[in-house]
Order: structure tokens, then C-alpha cells, then sequence
């Protein structure tokens, strides 16, 4: 007999979390830091109405469930209402990193097909130049104008019910462009989403609770900032928004704002520091206020870093993840025997990448698929699976995974054996600098158009504030007087300016493999440690 369990059907659909930080949290505040220093502040009620205003503007406009309406915008609660209101109309929200350059910008949004794009006024000349090439959006707005998001906000009353669907409906998507070819998309789906955002709020991932208070450091345009924008709201937590990232602003608002939470890449924390020195010397506050968890992710975090903040009594998690894993993988929390422990050996362990949450699974293995053992000392391929892993990218014909599921991160590992990852290493060709990629490949390519280079390989090196920069070995073509800035200069004029390599060094010949690829593996081994000469001097 075919027999199902008599409880109530509650589909996994995103909705349910904007509905229930209204109903629930309400007044609990998101305020927006706007670049010009003013603050703005509404709350749940309020960007729940926003979001139904918005909705209903869409469905006007003829959206039809999956379709995908993009952002290009940064970190304020009206991003947050569009996120909501997109999905809450059947749609998908497509969050474009506005830290791409202009071909992968057209690429990617023609890719998605997007038919809204909502973006800030200080994007206004991308989006000019973009315009031309976009073939499928048919409508642009201006969030911070009153003649544009304004004057749809007016226009609408927000009598709008969400659409329902299935949970494993689409609701987002996010391009990733490490490695070669073009950027992927990954396309989220209501059940991936709602799981991931339930994962999020435990004490051993971020904690969250009514009582938080959240500044996300990660960008909205980037891996769904990490998904704290659905935690906080099943959370009901204040968020903090702000749309510039300088130390100064992001300490003023956490004092000020009495934030709790923070996350973001490790380079934010680097220029935290530098300004609390200078603010501690000028006699002013330089405490981090109620700051009681820093999430650090994206890179790795550095041990100075982590013990900075641990040593100021701050609870320092490191996460790993990618946008494949919504992207939450890792995160490291206080084991067991915490408080048995000495400073330096909790210092030890946060510098690993941490433990899985409820709902990934992870395992290494070698290059011929064995799976190998969980001693701390093996080291393998990491490879991922869970219910918001991966299955396949958007618009692909194949799976990016193997017939049990796992996806390979490109990332090498070691897995001790309490189930703690560290990453030992990177078998993916990229450079990620301030938290964003640089891919090795494309940096080689466009070095090869520039007259006089015979050959080029791009590695990433050490930096202190960027994590990884770029340097390029060039091979000269025979006879060719090329310079350093000759090399540079040509580049300039084809790569985003912040994939500019810091140093461009000349040599006689690079290292092959049989099949006349270069070995990068050996070169990145090679220069592991080279010291770039501007780090030299200071
Ligand atoms: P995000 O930067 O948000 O984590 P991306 O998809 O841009 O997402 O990048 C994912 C990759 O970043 C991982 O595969 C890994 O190479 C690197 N990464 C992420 N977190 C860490 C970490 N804590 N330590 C080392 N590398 C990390």
C-alpha cells in the first residue's frame, strides 16, 4: 500500500522567509549607510512591503516564473526588497558582479537573459556602455532615484499575493568566473535556498538570533552574500548595510549600530586594523563595540589576523565555501574541549577551514578516484554534495558532477580525523585577490595578443592586503626590446585594471609538460613564496 504522512504540506519557497520576519520581527530595524554618509533606516515590515510593491510592478510588466531580474548593485536594504520581490513574483534574482569588466558583464547578462536590470546611480556610465549590447533587457532602474524606483514604489500598493510554486523552482542566480571559459551560472533553487538559510542560522555556522545585529561585509553581488540575506531573515536579525567598505565607515557603523556579526573576505580586516591603530593613537575608541563573531571566508583567513581579533576577545569563525555551495561548505566553531584549551592551540584550530554543517557531505580524493583517508595527512581533490551543492550549471548539457553526486571543488585538502578540513592547496589555474578571481588563463591569453610576447603564465604570489596578486613571466619573442610597462600598458587596455599583474618578470624559458602545456603547478610551487619588490622597499 501507498501511503504518504499526514502533515501539513509547507513547500520550501523563499516567501516564507520575508512573511515571517514581518510577521514575526517586524520592527526590527535594516538600515542603509548610503556612500554620502546619511543613514536611512526601515525594517522587516518595511522592506516586506517594498519587496510585495515590487512584485507587483514585475507581474505588471508581464514576468513570468523563472524569469530573471537583475541587480547590479551594492549592500542597502533596497537591494534586499528586490531580492524578495523578485522571487516573490515567480521570478529569479540574478545578482551581476559589478567587479567584472564590460565583455563578461554583456556575456553574462545575455546569458541569463535578464529583463530588469536595478542598479545604483553611481553604475550609470557601465550601464551606459552597456546598454547597447544587453539583447534582452527591457527595463532599467535607478534604485537610488526618485524618479525611477521611486516613482514605481508610488505606483504601487502592495496588494500583491506571492507566487507559489514548487520548491525546487529556480529563485536566484549567481555567476562564478574562476577558472577558463566563460563565467557559469549557478541557479539556485527555493529548497537549496530555504535549507541552506536554515543551516546558516545554527550556533555552530553563524549564530544568528533576533538579538544579532549583522553587518555583511560580503558583497550582495557576490555568492549571494553568502546567503545571509535569507538567514537574517529566518533569523529576524537587524541588518547593518552599507554601501562603501572603507575601515573608517564599517567601525563607525559598528560601534554606532552596536553590530554583533560580521563577515567578509580577509582583506577587509587588514585595513580594519590599520585604521584602530591609527584611531587608538588618536586617542579615540578603537574597540570593536558589541562585536561578538567575525566570519572570515573567501581566502584563507591568515593566523596574524586571527589572533589579532581572537586576542581582542572576538569570536573568529573561518569559513570555506564556494558560489557551487550556496555557498557554505565549512565553518569552524569551538570544539569540545574548547575551553580546555590554550589561546594558541584555539588559534590552531581556527586557522583550519572548519566542519561541515548538517547537510554537506565532503571527502578527498586522488587523482585516480580513490577516496582517501580522513588522517590529517592525506591529501587529495576536495569534493562536495548536499542539497545546496551543485548539480548542474545553468544552460549546461551535463552534469558538473559524477553519477554519486560529488562535485569537485578544484580546491586540495587534508580532512583530520574529528571531520576538520584545511585546505592545503588549489588545483584550479586562479588568482583570487581581495576576494575576487583573477583567472590565470585569461590574463596569459591577453598577455599573448601584446606584440613582443612570445609566451606567458600568470601566477599568483603572496600580498599581504590582497591575499594572492597576480605576476606575469614573460617570455620575450626573439629580438623584441619589450619592457615591464610596455607589457603593462597593452594589458591595461584589455583587462580590468585591478588584474593588472603587480610585476611582469622576463625570462629565458618556462617549464612544459609532455603535452606542451605549461606547468603551472611547478611555477606556482616555484614562486610560492616570492617576495614582490614593492613589499621589498617597505
Ligand atoms: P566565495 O569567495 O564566496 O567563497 P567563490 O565561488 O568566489 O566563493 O570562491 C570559492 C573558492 O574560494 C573556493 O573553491 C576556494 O578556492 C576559495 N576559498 C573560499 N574560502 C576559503 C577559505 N576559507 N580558505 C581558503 N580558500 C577559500
Amino acid at each position: 500500500m501507498f501511503m504518504l504522512g499526514y502533515m501539513q504540506d509547507w513547500d520550501l519557497r523563499v516567501s516564507h522567509l520575508i512573511d515571517y520576519a514581518a510577521r514575526e520581527h517586524g520592527n526590527r530595524e535594516i538600515l542603509t549607510r548610503w556612500a554620502d554618509g546619511s543613514i536611512e533606516r526601515t525594517n522587516w515590515a518595511g522592506v516586506a512591503l517594498e519587496a510585495r510593491k515590487l512584485a507587483q510592478v514585475f507581474a505588471r510588466w508581464g514576468m513570468k516564473p523563472g524569469d530573471r531580474i537583475a541587480t547590479f548593485a551594492m549592500n542597502h536594504h533596497r537591494h534586499l526588497a528586490a531580492w524578495y520581490g523578485a522571487i516573490g513574483c515567480g521570478g529569479v534574482i540574478h545578482t551581476v558582479n559589478v567587479r567584472l569588466f564590460d565583455e563578461d558583464l554583456i556575456y553574462i547578462m545575455n546569458h541569463a537573459e535578464d529583463r530588469v536590470l536595478m542598479y545604483d546611480a553611481q553604475f550609470q556610465p557601465v550601464i551606459d556602455r552597456l546598454k547597447p549590447h544587453l539583447k534582452t533587457v527591457e527595463h532599467y532602474i535607478v534604485f537610488d532615484s526618485a524618479d525611477s524606483y521611486g516613482a514605481l514604489m508610488a505606483d504601487a500598493d502592495g496588494q500583491f499575493d506571492w507566487v507559489m510554486g514548487d520548491e525546487r523552482d529556480p529563485c536566484m542566480l549567481c555567476y562564478t568566473s574562476g577558472t577558463t571559459g566563460h563565467p557559469k551560472g549557478v541557479l539556485y533553487q527555493h529548497r537549496s535556498t530555504m535549507l541552506h538559510a536554515m543551516a546558516e542560522i545554527a550556533p555552530s555556522v553563524f549564530d544568528l538570533s533576533c538579538g544579532s545585529v549583522l553587518l555583511p561585509i560580503v558583497p550582495m553581488f557576490h555568492a549571494a552574500s553568502w546567503g545571509l540575506p535569507f538567514a537574517g531573515a529566518a533569523a529576524g536579525v537587524k541588518f547593518v548595510f552599507s554601501t562603501t567598505n572603507d575601515a573608517p565607515t564599517l567601525h563607525g557603523l559598528m560601534l554606532q549600530e552596536k553590530v554583533t556579526h560580521s563577515a567578509g573576505v580577509p582583506t577587509v580586516w587588514l585595513a580594519m586594523f590599520q585604521h584602530l591603530d591609527a584611531t587608538a593613537k588618536a586617542g579615540r575608541d578603537a574597540s570593536l563595540g558589541k562585536l561578538r563573531l567575525v566570519t572570515i571566508g573567501g581566502s584563507a583567513a591568515p593566523r596574524a589576523m586571527i589572533e589579532r581579533l581572537m586576542k581582542q576577545g572576538v569570536r573568529v569563525a573561518h569559513a570555506w565555501g564556494m558560489t557551487e555551495t550556496s555557498p557554505i561548505g565549512t565553518m569552524g566553531s569551538p570544539t569540545p574541549d574548547w575551553d580546555d584549551l590554550s589561546i594558541e592551540a584555539q588559534i590552531d584550530i581556527v586557522c583550519k577551514q572548519g566542519r561541515v554543517p548538517f547537510g554537506v557531505e565532503l571527502r578527498i580524493v586522488d587523482d585516480e578516484g580513490t577516496v582517501l583517508p580522513r588522517d590529517g595527512t592525506s591529501s587529495g581533490k576536495l569534493q562536495v554534495r548536499g542539497p545546496w551543492v551543485v548539480k548542474r550549471y545553468f544552460k549546461a548539457e551535463a552534469d558538473a558532477t559524477d553519477a554519486d553526486q560529488w562535485f569537485d571543488t578544484g580546491d586540495v585538502s587534508v580532512i583530520h580525523p574529528d571531520g576538520t578540513m584545511q585546505i592545503t592547496d588549489r588545483a584550479k589555474d586562479v588568482i583570487k585577490s581581495g576576494g575576487e578571481w583573477i583567472s590565470s588563463v585569461e590574463l596569459e591569453n591577453a598577455a599573448v595578443g601584446c606584440p613582443g610576447v612570445a609566451e606567458a603564465a600568470a601566477i599568483g604570489v603572496p600580498h599581504p592586503k590582497w591575499d594572492e596578486r597576480p605576476i606575469l613571466l614573460v617570455v620575450r619573442k626573439e629580438g623584441a626590446a619589450l619592457s615591464e610597462a610596455d607589457v603593462v600598458a597593452y594589458l591595461a587596455g584589455v583587462v580590468a585594471k585591478w588584474w593588472l599583474p603587480d610585476e611582469v618578470l622576463f625570462v629565458d624559458s618556462l617549464p612544459h609538460t609532455g603535452t606542451g602545456k605549461i606547468q603551472k603547478a611547478e611555477l606556482r610551487k616555484q614562486y610560492k613564496d616570492y617576495q614582490l619588490k614593492a613589499l621589498r622597499a617597505a
